[in-house]
């Protein structure tokens, strides 16, 4: 029997990138996936057949994270076809990155509202699920900016700073109740969203990496699984580095 057989796994942007990596290992480990997405329509319905292609249930959903009516309902229709959510990985996420001077108050709103409001959102939804099963596991898709900070991204390292902690302080509130909750954290790993950062700028982020390297979103899903996993029954309030050795 596969170690995650019988749970029900919701991935936040499962689409694109380290989402569409997590949702794929959850269904290589016997999950059944609901996944969201918010315009990669054509490409959430590839990976979903490459998920019923696995042997596991697959539902997608159109829905904005920032959007409490379309969270709920999303997290309403998967209980009701493919039954309770048992793990849940916030990750979806967005940057706007600018120096703190030229910033708007557009772009740091928008980073907070996907970043923080979008796991609040989803989390509230989710955990009366987790509390009647009296198991959970939430992982929170986090990163090394939260723990360093890096110029140009004061609105996604707030947020970002601010996953961690509410790892830390959800993970207090849930622990007696089954649910463990914890982060990962990575490094520069090659989705679109390190695609348009200059190419100049990528070698000092391969020089500044022990490893030498970006990492890649299957690297990221495998430290996801695992904290899903039974073996990760005694980690909570963690936030696990993927980073290749650039923050230790
Ligand atoms: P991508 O830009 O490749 O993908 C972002 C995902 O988030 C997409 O699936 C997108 O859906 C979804 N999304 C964005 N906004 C919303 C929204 N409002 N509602 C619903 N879904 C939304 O990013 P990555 O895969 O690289 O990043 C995934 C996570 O990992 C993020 O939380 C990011 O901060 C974090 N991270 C990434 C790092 C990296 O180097 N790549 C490093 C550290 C952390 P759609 O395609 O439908 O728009």
């Amino acid at each position: 029997m596969k170690e995650l057989q019988g749970k029900v796994c919701l991935v936040t942007g499962g689409a694109r990138g380290i989402g569409r990596a997590i949702a794929l290992a959850m269904a290589e480990s016997g999950a059944d996936i609901a996944f969201n997405y918010q315009q990669s329509r054509e490409r959430a319905e590839e990976i979903c057949r490459l998920i019923e292609g696995k042997g596991v249930r697959c539902r997608t959903f159109a829905a904005n994270v920032t959007s409490e009516e379309e969270v709920n309902r999303m997290v309403q229709e998967t209980s009701d076809s493919l039954g309770p959510i048992s793990i849940l990985v916030n990750n979806a996420g967005i940057t706007r990155d600018r120096t703190f001077m030229k910033m708007t108050r557009q772009m740091w709103d928008e980073v907070l509202e996907v970043n923080l409001d979008g796991p609040f959102n989803v989390t509230h939804a989710v955990l009366p699920c987790m509390i009647n099963l009296g198991w959970g596991r939430i992982i929170n898709i986090s990163s090394f900016v939260g723990l360093t900070g890096n110029f140009g991204q004061t609105n996604y390292a707030v947020t970002k700073g601010g996953i961690n902690s509410f790892t830390m302080a959800l993970a207090r509130e849930v622990a007696r109740k089954g649910i463990t909750v914890n982060a990962v954290a990575p490094g520069f790993i090659s989705t679109d969203m390190t695609k348009d950062v200059p190419a100049s700028v990528l070698d000092q982020v391969r020089a500044m990496t022990p490893m030498g390297r970006l990492g890649n979103p299957e690297e990221v899903a495998d430290a996801v699984t695992f904290l899903a996993s039974p073996r990760a029954s005694y980690i909570t309030g963690q936030v696990l580095s993927v980073n290749g050795g650039i923050y230790m």
